[in-house]
């Protein structure tokens, strides 16, 4: 892949990572606004705070964070010249799946049958 679509497609992943980063924020602060608003007392409102956090990093976890590991990797695989390359096969992924799934690291066929040995690849996400 030229120098010119690497580019493209790190913007893109940026982008996409800029997306992730702020709805986590959004959450964050709609989160430590209902703590602070539980109840009026001080000190337990900074325990709250607290719980909240671990709340938010437990749900990060589960959605967001994949996200953004996602495209951390796509990212570390633009910098390191694997990127469109099938992870399994070795063959160049279309740019017309890239298009549609930028942090994709299989081609379709090698997705599919992924998918159908579920569980042997727990980052076969995409
Ligand atoms: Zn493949």
């Amino acid at each position: 892949m030229d120098e010119k679509k690497l580019d493209h497609y790190r913007t893109v992943l940026l982008e996409q990572l800029r997306q992730q980063t702020e709805a986590a924020r959004g959450n964050q602060n709609d989160a430590l606004e209902f703590a602070a608003n539980d109840d009026g007392v001080k000190d337990v409102a900074d325990q709250s705070v607290k719980d909240v956090s671990q709340e938010i990093e437990y749900r990060l976890s589960e959605r967001a964070s994949q996200a953004v590991a996602d495209i951390d990797q796509a990212l570390l695989r633009i910098d390191e010249g694997s990127y469109g390359v099938c992870a399994r096969c070795g063959k160049e992924i279309p740019e017309r799946r890239l298009d549609a799934v930028p942090t994709a690291r299989y081609d379709a066929e090698c997705q599919s049958l992924l998918e159908q040995s579920s569980g042997e690849d727990e980052h076969a996400t995409l």
